[in-house]
């Protein structure tokens, strides 16, 4: 819709700690990278904060008149899918394909447009053992006793701009060496020369590769160095994450790409906050976590995760109860049906509205207050409803909530009366009745479940 650029977009750069004006290295097309799900189980919905953050930012963009190449990998070769793909007996491949297929499902239903490529780690070895030679002859790597190898952090003077990490204050062995870690995740307090190149022993398996530099599997760090860089340049505009990847996933992806190439290798780092459970990062590690099957048992629209994500800036850190998802989806559903309310006619974008509306977005992408406009639209009794529904059509390409495809989703009066008289048959304990009411609903092409917390229909 906008053949103009929206002219300034802000967006907090972590490298940097401020919020900066975006500047395309290509003005013709921005190159986007988003570190995507390691495929050995469902993810939590704290995941999908990091995934919702890159489709809203990549919206945004495309809404600001941008064309975008955006990248996502699933990284399907690392130490946890090693181990998980060997509990179940189950080959790797066949192991991720599992978990990627879900992932699939689990975005389409949050409403999270694919991005331009999906990338597996698994088919990008040559180029990952191609950026390790490199490391070797510039001597940032090292090979170690068992054949592995590793970046040498000490002789990458730039180590740690990303994370603020100071160097001097990290341990060395005798030899002046960092020690070193072979695990894929470390934490900052504990700086390390890290794996690029793992060389094969038994818990692996029958998961190798034979290559120039021998039996042996990645590392997960260079794997994004490789798929990025091989997808969208040695330079691209935009790295997305959630904050844990900052250290040291993300600095190590700087240390392996600016180490090989000599040159900046991403222009914009962006990170999203936490999801959080009794204050505590929901994380599989901590047991405190829900996935979108948890979402969709409490028959809740996994949309409505996604609006109640939407009301926090992606840099504040959220605190998920069940409370706070029921009262979005109570919000969402008050939305959808003021939006049908409007009639069929589609009108003209309310401009005053938009430009509100584009300033918050392009105010580092603050969706609270462009939820605000939202309502504000609808409730704006000086915008004709036709005009109201053009200017929800046109936001929705940003937030993504679905009012284009309402009808689905939109249950018909006849059908609520019969929910209402049900309801009202069950109060007065009259079962025949209910269960005449609930064949009638059927009928029409609903079903009803009753649950604690009263009548839950949705479509057959
Ligand atoms: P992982 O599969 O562990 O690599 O995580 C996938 C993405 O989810 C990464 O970008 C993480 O930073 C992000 N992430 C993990 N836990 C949370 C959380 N509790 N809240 C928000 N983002 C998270
Ligand atoms: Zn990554």
């Amino acid at each position: 819709m906008n053949s103009k650029k929206m002219h300034k977009i802000l967006l907090y750069n972590t490298l940097s700690r401020e919020k900066e004006v975006f500047s395309p290295i290509d003005k013709d097309e921005v190159h986007m990278y988003s570190c995507g799900p390691t495929v050995y189980n469902y993810p939590h919905i704290g995941n999908y904060r990091a995934y919702v953050f890159a489709d809203i930012l990549k919206r945004v963009l495309q809404y600001g008149g941008y064309k975008v190449k955006h990248v996502m990998n699933l990284t399907d070769i690392d130490d946890k899918t090693i181990r998980e793909s060997q509990k179940e007996k189950k080959s790797l491949k066949e192991f991720t394909e599992f978990y990627t297929q879900e992932f699939l499902k689990d975005i389409k239903s949050l409403h999270i447009e694919n991005p331009t490529k999906f990338t597996k780690a698994t088919d990008y070895t040559p180029e990952m053992v191609e950026i390790i030679k490199k490391l070797l002859d510039k001597k940032l790597a090292y090979k170690s006793e068992d054949d592995s190898v590793y970046f040498d952090i000490k002789k990458f003077k730039n180590y740690g701009k990303l994370s603020h990490l100071v160097l001097e204050n990290q341990k060395e062995n005798a030899a002046g060496r960092m020690s070193r870690i072979k695990k894929d995740e470390y934490d900052k307090e504990n700086a390390q020369d890290f794996a690029l190149w793992k060389a094969w022993d038994s818990k692996d398996g029958d998961v190798f590769w034979e290559t120039e530099l021998g039996k042996g599997r990645p590392g997960w760090h260079i794997e994004c160095s490789a798929m990025s860089m091989k997808n969208l340049g040695k330079q691209l505009d935009i790295h997305t994450g959630g904050v844990d990847n900052i250290f040291p996933h993300h600095e190590n992806e700087i240390a392996q790409s600016e180490g090989a190439t000599g040159k900046q290798f991403v222009k914009y780092w962006m990170h999203n906050e936490w999801v959080l459970v009794d204050q505590k990062k929901m994380a599989k590690s901590e047991n405190n976590f829900y996935t979108l099957r948890d979402v969709i048992e409490r028959d809740i629209d996994p949309v409505a995760y996604r609006f109640w994500l939407l009301m926090a800036n992606y840099r504040t850190r959220v605190n998920f109860v069940w409370e706070a998802l029921e009262g979005a989806e109570i919000a969402l559903k008050r939305l959808y049906g003021l939006y049908t309310a409007l009639g069929k006619k589609v009108g003209k974008i309310n401009k005053e509205s938009q430009q509100k509306f584009q300033g918050y977005l392009a105010d580092d992408l603050d969706t609270p207050r462009a939820l605000t406009i939202l309502w504000d639209v609808i409730k704006d009794e000086k915008i004709s409803d036709a005009d109201k529904k053009a200017t929800v059509l046109d936001f929705d390409k940003v937030l993504g909530l679905g009012f284009a495809d309402l009808k689905e989703k939109i249950i018909p009066e006849e059908v609520l009366k019969l929910v209402e008289e049900r309801e009202q048959a069950r109060k007065e304990k009259d079962f025949k009745k209910s269960d005449e009411l609930r064949g009638k609903i059927n009928s029409l092409g609903y079903e009803i479940k009753d649950t604690a917390e009263g009548q839950k229909i949705s479509k057959i």
